[in-house]
């Protein structure tokens, strides 16, 4: 059973994001657009799979730029939209929805940003809420799985009031986690679009400081409506001694270390589901309960800083603020149960020690004792490793110390050993490239080394293109690495404009990257890299043909897609124990040590390396790493 049931009142255990999900089709959205990121994938994941059966058009995007254009395309037509994108995503849409704001809409339309505290995948933990402050889009902030589905229809709602876009911003142990929820009635009526052309929506012409003003009043309005907002509430001690304000997964924390530490007779908690605007009577009332305001939220200190100026404004000087600011909580990496009860405690004067970071290390050794430790890591098989590998050679050959700009992906292993520690910078979604670009026109200044971009093919389409223009056009010497393994891997394989399927499943047009690279006037070289020695003298020559941009691409479908597809290994691997020396040859374990495919195992009690065949593929890209020739591949017929 999926999020389509069609059963009012009955209640499932959702995932936070499957929960809005079905809010959005309990709206009756009709179009869900995004780019993928972790944690908000799971939102169109969902949506694509009820497409068909309820009518909708979902797609994965090429960016997070266009997935909001799309969207905005639908809710300027009369049909209810929804894009989903994480907190990294809302920097790439933020050029058109500034624009968009302005210009309003005239149907639902919801932008949910997934944001990461203690960036558990992404590239940093920025707090999506500073941006849509900026752009003065309204926040909506969900703490539980039922508040997930109903705070997103009702998301739509407000949107239509006020004809504009309305944020719900999630982290990821909302979005991530799972709970009860009780659904609601999905719609009957089919969504019909229409473009009233009489309308015109844009910011040009001198009319953009005159939106802008309409932009203000708007919010002045979704501030009264959120006065009423049931997402808004109360409990607790009429004077409590010390109030709690809080938002979103620390209203969960808050209650649990209240519960915790036995403490429900003396504070308050406030708890605010509309974050942006701030609703001016529900903040007064519950401020005016007590001086000493505690607050709890992740990750900036957003509601914090809010609250401090609404003080200043409304209510001077009276109230004492505890949270971010004045070291109670840290402005950084996620919060938990044990941070909220430290905070409440030293402000109660309770004897309660926090647990120490000493703990938490000391926790972790105990721990590992038991469980073999694991670090991010390319997986076995993995044709970004060979690929690596390759480069890596290369550039040893090459001798010029040669510079790697690295991009978002899986491949941006190749920051940590397991991809040999190759990538020099990584930054944002097309960044490589782009700073590669710029690296390759310092030969006026002396620069002689080569430098090299990587990217996926997901993130080619994504952010690459345009940086890749930037180079041709400029004349800059260097070499793009498309690692092409079909899919958009590490959030789920989500289709991309260089796949046959679309967001349901449905056939679509395929765009060829070297085709697209060739069109452009670059020379393009394609490897396979599962064949070692091809791609190392690839990558040499290329590394020789300087002074102009060049293509390489490394094609190879991820390991995972053929283990999906129930394929099994490409070869049977064996080492042939004689000839492997183990700790007395020399090697240091070459295989195990640097190469550090998981599919090659170290066997303590033989003292040699062996294969671990429940999880090696077989693709044979290990038999040339042993300097004696001991790892051998047999076909397999
Ligand atoms: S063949 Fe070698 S490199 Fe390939 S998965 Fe197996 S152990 Fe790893
Ligand atoms: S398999 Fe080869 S590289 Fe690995 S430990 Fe044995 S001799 Fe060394």
């Amino acid at each position: 059973m999926g999020i389509e049931i069609n059963k009012p009142g009955s209640m499932e255990l959702l995932m936070g994001n499957e929960a809005i999900a079905r809010g959005a089709l309990e709206a009756g959205v009709g179009v869900a657009t995004a780019y993928p990121g972790t944690p908000s994938s799971e939102i169109i994941t969902n949506l694509g799979k009820v497409a068909k059966k309820m009518g909708l058009y979902v797609e994965w995007s090429i960016n997070e730029k266009v997935a909001v254009e799309v969207a905005a395309a639908a809710a300027l037509s009369g049909v209810r939209s929804i894009s989903a994108m994480k907190q990294n995503g809302l920097n790439v849409a933020l050029d058109f929805l500034a624009n968009l704001v302005l210009s309003g809409i005239n149907k639902g339309m919801v932008l949910m940003v997934g944001d990461d505290p203690g960036a558990q995948s992404s590239s940093n933990e920025q707090d999506s809420r500073d941006l849509a402050k900026a752009i003065d889009i309204p926040i909506l902030e969900p703490a539980t799985f039922q508040e997930c589905k109903d705070m997103t229809k009702w998301a739509f709602e407000l949107s239509e009031v006020i004809s504009n876009v309305v944020m719900l911003r999630s982290v990821t142990r909302v979005s991530h986690a799972r709970g009860n929820v009780i659904l609601g009635e999905l719609p009957a009526e089919k969504n019909r679009a229409h473009f009233d052309t009489s309308k015109k929506y844009r910011g040009i012409g001198g009319v953009a400081a005159g939106l802008h003003q309409a932009v203000h009043e708007k919010s002045k309005k979704v501030a009264e409506i959120f006065e009423s907002s049931p997402f808004n509430f109360y409990s607790g001690p009429e004077k409590p001694g010390l109030l709690i304000f809080t938002c979103g997964s620390g209203w969960l924390y808050t209650m649990e270390a209240i519960r915790t530490l036995g403490i429900e007779g003396s504070v308050g908690v406030a708890k605010l589901g509309t974050t942006w605007p701030l609703p001016h009577k529900f903040i007064k009332t519950n401020l005016a309960r007590s001086e000493r305001v505690l607050v709890i939220e992740e990750v900036d200190s957003f509601l914090e800083t809010n609250l401090k100026e609404f003080v200043v404004d409304h209510m001077p000087g009276y109230h004492k603020f505890y949270g971010k600011t004045s070291g109670h909580t840290r402005p950084y990496g996620e919060l938990n149960v044990d941070m909220v009860m430290g905070a409440i405690a030293s402000l109660l004067s309770m004897e309660y020690v926090a647990l120490s970071p000493e703990y938490e290390k000391k926790s972790r050794e105990v721990a590992a004792a038991w469980v073999p430790p694991r670090t991010s890591q390319l997986c076995p098989g993995c044709p970004h490793r060979a690929t690596y590998w390759a480069m890596k050679d290369a550039l040893k050959k090459d001798g010029r110390d040669g510079v790697v700009a690295g991009d978002i992906g899986c491949y941006a292993m190749g920051v940590f050993p397991t991809g040999f520690s190759q990538i020099n910078t990584i930054h944002a979604m097309g960044s490589g490239m782009g700073v590669a670009s710029g690296l390759g026109k310092l030969d006026i200044f002396g620069f002689k080394q080569p430098v090299l971009a990587m990217t996926g093919d997901s993130t080619f389409f994504h952010a690459v293109v345009p940086p890749l223009l930037n180079a041709i056009h400029s004349e800059a010497d260097v070499v793009l690495v498309v690692m092409d393994n079909s899919g958009t891997a590490m959030t789920g394989f989500q289709p991309h404009p260089g796949t046959d399927k679309g967001a349901s499943g449905e056939a679509r047009p395929k765009v060829s990257v070297e085709k697209l690279c060739e069109s452009l006037g670059v020379p393009v070289t394609k490897v396979d890299p599962y064949d070692m020695a091809a791609t190392k003298k690839a990558f040499y020559d290329v590394l020789q043909d300087k002074g102009k941009t060049r293509v390489i691409i490394s094609r190879r479908e991820c390991a995972l897609i053929r283990a999906n597809m129930q394929l099994g290994p490409i070869a049977k691997m064996h080492i042939e124990s004689e000839k492997c020396f183990g700790d007395d040859c020399g090697c240091n374990r070459y295989c195990t040590r640097v190469f550090k495919c998981p599919g090659l195992m170290w066997d303590k009690e033989a003292h040699k390396a062996r294969i671990d065949e429940a999880v090696c593929t077989g693709c044979g890209v290990c038999v040339g790493v042993c300097p004696q020739s001991a790892i051998v591949a047999e076909a397999i017929k």
